[in-house]
């Protein structure tokens, strides 16, 4: 895409958060911006990058790595968003700075194994399957208590908070009850493990960015609205 096109989206998506806050009375510095650049060139994360932008989220673990060797030179901060297969640890343990996807003890204690020990701990989101749909990746509202607490006991590890990706709903104002819930799964949490710096919920697509920021989003992941729609 035009180096231009992307700046502008950039702004507008900027904008649109700017706005969304005033009207919700929150901090616009409270929502972080995190550009979803899979299927993307080097050169589209890199325009995002002079433009300002500094998280960048992947799907994909070899697509990434190419990316990651390619960009080496600028000072992103790499989030994982995409599904992760236990013997694909490895490469996110070493590479990346967030994982927003664990939804099993498993992958978190290889995770935490591998996570080199001069690093700092790898930032971890425990993805909710807030909608119980059967062929979605996700710990179930009920598991989630339980591997919190394993999760956080874990050395190399910061659980941080909650990710999901809550199936579309037919209005703006069913759009927020997913995400009201999983602010409130956060919540309970925060009871349940003091001490832990659980601040974060990463949720908000380009099509409900507004709803996730209503409910208490802190990590938006944008992707079609910056880069443009996918292939
Ligand atoms: C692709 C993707 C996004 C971005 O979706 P858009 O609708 O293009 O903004 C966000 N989160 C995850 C987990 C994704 O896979």
């Amino acid at each position: 895409m035009r180096k231009e096109t992307i700046v502008e989206n950039l702004n507008r998506v900027r904008e649109r958060i700017v706005t969304t806050c005033a009207a919700c009375g929150r901090d616009p510095g409270a929502v972080s911006l995190l550009a979803v650049s899979k299927t993307r060139p080097a050169e589209d994360l890199r325009a995002a990058y002079v433009a300002g932008q500094r998280h960048f989220g992947e799907n994909y673990l070899q697509e990434a790595q190419e990316k990651r060797q390619q960009l080496a030179d600028l000072d992103i901060c790499w989030h994982f968003i995409g599904p992760l297969q236990s013997n694909k640890t490895r490469a996110v343990a070493e590479g990346f700075h967030w994982l927003h996807t664990v939804d099993r003890l498993k992958i978190a204690r290889r995770l935490s194994a591998q996570r080199p020990p001069e690093m700092p701990p790898l930032n971890i989101c425990l993805q909710v399957n807030v909608d119980a749909e059967e062929s979605k990746s996700g710990v179930s509202v009920q598991a989630l208590p339980a591997l919190a607490a394993a999760v956080a006991e874990l050395p190399n590890l910061r659980l941080r908070g909650l990710m999901a990706i809550p199936a579309p709903r037919e209005s703006a104002a069913r759009q927020r009850e997913p995400f009201a819930q999983l602010a409130q799964l956060l919540r309970q949490l925060r009871n349940q493990l003091p001490g832990q710096p659980l601040d974060t919920l990463s949720m908000g697509m380009s099509g409900d960015m507004e709803a996730a920021i209503a409910c208490g989003a802190t990590i938006v992941r944008i992707g079609t609205d910056i880069f443009g729609a996918r292939n």
